[in-house]
């Protein structure tokens, strides 16, 4: 078993202490708001008066705050004790942000790993958490055993910008199914419908749709987006527009739709109307 220090103790922090004394590691936590440790110090961890102290406790120290400047105000006051130590950063955060720490890190002697959590707190420890890491593979694998305790781990390169990248494009998938249901389920309600009477509709057909992505994927790598196109773009402009329109006369928003309307215009006007709707990455990828 190691010797582990958590660093930040918000919902998903105490998760991740919680887990490791509950699998028998020797845990030190620290966190800015000191009361927020009790109930871990109760189940077994220690508490360290100040991050230095805390990372000088464990030859690994995972990190864990709200926001990239949250982390940074943590570890400077924490860089004296880094020298020869392994750090996880587990804070969301860009590319760009984990890729400056990892240098800060180095410039300190301390070995870095980036994550990014695909789970929500209940689910640490649990089948179906899964970590992304980048940065150091050598502590990858010094640490492996212990970061397996918290959730399925996934090393995605010594780059450390990006387990923040695929976390970030991940979320990206969620937030448009999250988006697309909360607009579905505004317009089923402005008829007086019931959004779970809608679901066994819902479901289905997202389930449906979601097995034209192989095929979206591959128009996208290939760059050949007027392949084997059974649903052109100028036709789908046409349901946008629509949905656009229905939302006004319905009274709700169409702020969610507009975008996605904007971007197919776009590729139209550019001479892509019969091209599949793969297409549309191009104009997103010029974005800047
Ligand atoms: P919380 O809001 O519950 O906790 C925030 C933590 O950040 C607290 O420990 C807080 O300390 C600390 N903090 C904030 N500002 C500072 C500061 N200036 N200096 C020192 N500490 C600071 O957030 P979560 O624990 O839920 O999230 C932590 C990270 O985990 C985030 O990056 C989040 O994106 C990521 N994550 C969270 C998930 C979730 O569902 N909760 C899912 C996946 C990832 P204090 O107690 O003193 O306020």
């Amino acid at each position: 078993m190691s010797r582990i220090s958590v660093l930040g103790l918000g919902a998903m922090g105490t998760a991740l202490a919680a887990t490791l004394v509950r699998k028998g590691h020797s845990v030190t936590v620290w966190n800015r708001t000191q009361s927020r440790a009790k109930p871990l110090v109760s189940a077994g961890a220690m508490i360290a008066a100040t991050p230095a102290e805390a990372v000088a406790a464990s030859e690994l120290t995972i990190l864990c705050v709200v926001d990239y400047a949250a982390a940074g105000a943590v570890l400077a006051e924490a860089q004296d004790a880094l020298r020869g130590r392994d750090l996880v950063n587990l804070t969301n955060g860009t590319p760009r942000e984990a890729k400056d720490l990892a240098d800060w890190a180095e410039t300190k002697g301390a070995a870095y790993l980036d994550g990014g959590i695909m789970a929500i707190p209940p689910m640490i420890g649990d089948r179906g958490a899964l970590i992304l890491y980048s940065g150091s593979n050598a502590l990858f694998e010094r640490h492996k055993p212990s970061l397996d305790a918290l959730a399925e781990s996934r090393h995605l390169g010594e780059d450390p910008s990006l387990a923040a990248l695929y976390d970030l494009a991940l979320l990206s998938g969620m937030y448009g199914l999250f988006s697309g249901f909360l607009h579905a389920g505004a317009l089923v309600a402005s008829s007086g419908g019931k959004v779970t009477d809608f679901l066994p509709l819902l479901l289905p057909w997202i389930t449906a749709m979601s097995g034209t992505l192989p095929d979206l994927a591959n128009k996208v790598d290939s760059g050949l987006h007027d392949r084997s196109v059974v649903s052109n773009l100028a036709m789908q402009r046409v349901a946008l527009e629509n949905i656009a329109r229905a939302s006004r006369e319905q009274g709700i928003a169409p702020d969610f739709i507009e975008p996605m309307l904007r971007l197919a215009t776009r590729r139209i006007a550019e001479g892509h109307g019969s091209d599949d709707i793969s297409g549309v990455i191009e104009t997103i990828r010029r974005q800047t």
